[in-house]
């Protein structure tokens, strides 16, 4: 019997922790061996607190209980991002983009056919929430969780403690066999083909791999300082390259969705969690410095008088030209970071392991996988970046240049630009999203949530008609009315799961 494959992890982050898990739980009957190890000195990031549906395939998949992983997390549910002053000009003071649930294949293209029609210029309802269910549950404060007997899926994800997430993680990976070494890597040493062979620790050891995982966060230790992968900024049109982070008390009622507020020159997050909540303000150093940025963020959470420390971090929004390059594969920050106005990057990270697990599953370590990978990787970021520039571009803000250079900003890409033609002559944009095979990035109601909560509407026209509002005719509300009937409280739901 040949020896088994040694695959080596570096860093402990939730992006090391959630690849160790996957990897042990898919790749150890195919002879593969995981170490991760992680510098007892360096920290990890220490954000990273919402997530998409995407995340509850990932505890399925482990086989791991919300009962069990969310207490442990002080985790809530997530069904909504609720964007608050982005389209002023609008007359929009807020909208929400719902997580998007099999219970709205009834009213999904009432939506489009309505955002089209009142494109057109008749006077008819288009406000997401009022089509999409998770709208629903985010306006009336339901838990996701639906009775055994609720015949649709109703997709959410998660708020959590990242810092608590990766404990949960890093215990369960090692009693399956993940071995953990607690250690500085001082060197990379890389054979003549430029494959990496050995990493040298701070206290003597030295560690012999065969394949190695790249989760080191921004330092990216081996896939652009040791491989020197190429780095492709976004900053083109991703302004943001801060965040100043603050936590207030947890709420008495947690909402079951993040709030992303517009301020002068960015935005903030708040996420509830069970313990506290969790409230980060994203700006661009260009045009706003960080002392201005903390005051604020206080003065947007009334904490101008309160002695809470602030956290400052740095981002580098883009990704590497190769997600895997030689026998080194990047996941999370280490790979790429879009920021976080959708909370996609542990979306990211989990859709790079489980492709990965494919690709390596059919080919091994094959070139032509490789480079298939990358190819998909790539693709994924651009579409995401895209879907996160359109917030920027179609934003109605006035109060500072920040906001108006993103308005005029016309480094967009080529399937961007198209998106917005479609949807300013009046055009299909469902048929255009098909057309352009978007739909598993974000899909034709995501982007239509986008437009429409912005309010992105010609006037409407004089001598209304009268019908043609596919809300009421369809009896929308009425139906969600009945079906919301099956769901509890969230703050009812996350007691029961509390230790007595
Ligand atoms: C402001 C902000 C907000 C965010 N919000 C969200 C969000 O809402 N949702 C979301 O999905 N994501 C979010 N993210 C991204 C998220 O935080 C990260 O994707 C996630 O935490 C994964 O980080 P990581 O594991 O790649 O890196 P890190 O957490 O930085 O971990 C790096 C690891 O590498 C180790 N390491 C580094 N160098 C060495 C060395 N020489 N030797 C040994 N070990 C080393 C460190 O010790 C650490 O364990 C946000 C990010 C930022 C910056």
């Amino acid at each position: 019997m040949s020896e088994p494959m040694h695959m080596v992890i570096v860093g402990g982050g939730t992006a090391g922790w959630m690849a160790a898990n996957l990897f042990a739980h898919h790749l150890a009957d195919q002879r593969v061996r995981i170490s991760l190890i992680e510098s007892p000195d360096l920290g990890t990031i220490g954000v990273g607190e919402g997530s998409t549906p995407t995340l509850k395939r990932f505890f399925n998949d482990l086989g791991i209980a919300e009962s069990e992983w969310m207490p442990a997390c002080h985790a809530t549910y997530k069904v909504n991002i609720r964007f608050a002053g982005w389209s002023p000009q609008m007359g929009v003071a807020e909208y929400s983009h719902p997580f998007i649930s099999q219970l709205d294949t009834f009213s999904e293209r009432p939506f489009h056919v309505n955002s089209r029609t009142r494109r057109l210029g008749l006077d008819v309802e288009t406000t997401p929430e009022k089509f999409l269910f998770n709208g629903y549950l985010a306006n009336r404060g339901l838990a996701p969780v639906t009775p055994d007997n609720f015949p649709f899926r109703i997709e959410y994800g998660y708020h959590f403690d990242s810092g608590k997430l990766g404990e949960f993680l890093r215990t369960r990976a090692v009693a399956n066999q993940v071995e953990h070494i607690q250690a500085n890597i001082t060197e990379v040493i890389t054979a003549p083909s430029k494959d990496i062979q050995t990493l040298q620790l701070a206290d003597g050891r030295r560690i012999e791999g065969d394949f190695f995982v790249d989760c080191s966060g921004f330092r990216s230790l081996l896939l652009q300082n040791t491989l020197k992968v190429p780095f492709r900024s976004f900053k083109e049109n991703l302004f943001n390259g801060a965040a100043v982070v603050l936590p207030t008390p947890a709420m008495e009622k947690p909402p079951v969705e993040t709030r992303a507020t517009a301020l002068s020159n960015g935005w903030t997050w708040q996420i509830p969690l069970t313990n506290r909540t969790g409230n980060g303000y994203v700006y661009s150093t260009d045009y706003l410095d960080k002392d201005s940025a903390e005051t604020e963020l206080r003065r947007h959470l009334g904490l101008l008088d309160s002695d809470v420390e602030a956290r400052f971090l740095n981002m580098r929004v883009g990704q590497t030209e190769q997600a895997w390059s030689h026998n080194c594969l990047g996941l999370g920050l280490s790979q790429g970071f879009i920021e976080p106005l959708e909370a996609t990057a542990l979306h990211l990270v989990q859709l790079g392991i489980e492709i990965f697990i494919d690709k390596f599953t059919a080919g091994e370590l094959s070139p032509q996988y490789r480079d298939e990978y990358n190819a998909i990787i790539s693709e994924r970021f651009e579409r995401v970046r895209d879907y996160i520039v359109g917030h920027y571009k179609l934003n109605t803000r006035d109060d500072s240049a920040y906001w108006r250079d993103n308005r005029n900003n016309m480094a967009l890409s080529e399937s961007l630009l198209q998106l917005l033609d479609v949807w300013y002559r009046k055009g299909d944009l469902t048929q255009e999203i098909q057309r352009q095979q978007l739909e598993s990035h974000f899909g034709a109601t995501s982007w239509h949530c986008m437009l429409a909560g912005y309010g992105i509407f010609p006037p409407v026209a004089p001598n209304q008609p009268g019908t043609g509002d596919l809300l009421e005719e369809n009896g929308l509300p009425r139906f969600f009315e009945g079906c919301a009937l099956n769901f509890q409280s969230h703050t009812d739901v996350l007691t029961r799961y509390r230790p007595a």
